[in-house]
């Protein structure tokens, strides 16, 4: 699903995504290099592995595969305080990662963006929370692709923001891009 970004409410349009996906599987690196997007900045937890998790599903491994084989750079941008795990699935994968304020503050996107060597309009966000990820996305002006998040298990934090998350949906939907129509 796509929305035009430029037609919500300004107090939405902060929230607003360019795409929402239901997995990462649907993110092809053709579809990305369509847009100009070399790189892609990653969230980690519910985006690539469930909650506190080291374990990368298979056909997440084989996405993330995928994109590196296409000469996509990726790079993690996580909020976790947990750097071991970080650190390790950062090795287990070849993705590096950056470190820094907690999104939606942009010191860490910046600094992903710097280590790649690649500029705001040709890279994309890909996480699981409004709040965070697409919120932080957005006020960098990348691309932000919202993706549903892989396990309902999360911080209880979340589990209340997901409720504004619904509805704000809900306000979302009706700026949706219509694919048959193009
Ligand atoms: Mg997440």
């Amino acid at each position: 699903m796509r929305f035009r970004k430029d037609a919500p409410p300004r107090w939405l349009r902060r929230w607003c995504p360019d795409e929402h996906v239901q997995s990462v599987a649907e993110i092809t690196p053709e579809r990305l290099q369509a847009r100009g997007i070399s790189a892609l900045l990653l969230d980690l937890d519910n985006t690539i592995t469930p909650w506190r998790s080291r374990q990368v599903p298979p056909e997440v491994a084989a996405w993330v595969r995928r994109m590196q084989e296409a000469g996509i750079q990726l790079c993690f941008v996580s909020n976790t305080r947990n750097i071991g795990r970080l650190q390790w699935l950062s090795e287990q994968l070849g993705v590096p990662y950056a470190r820094g304020p907690m999104k939606p503050r942009r010191a860490m996107l910046r600094r992903a963006l710097k280590m790649l060597g690649v500029e705001a309009q040709h890279a994309a966000i890909v996480g699981d929370q409004l709040f965070t990820d697409v919120w932080g996305g957005n006020r960098l002006g990348i691309y932000t692709i919202w993706v549903r998040p892989m396990h309902p298990r999360e911080f209880i934090g979340t589990k209340v923001s997901r409720q504004v998350e619904k509805w704000l949906l809900r306000r979302l939907e009706r700026y949706q891009v219509d694919e048959n129509a193009s």
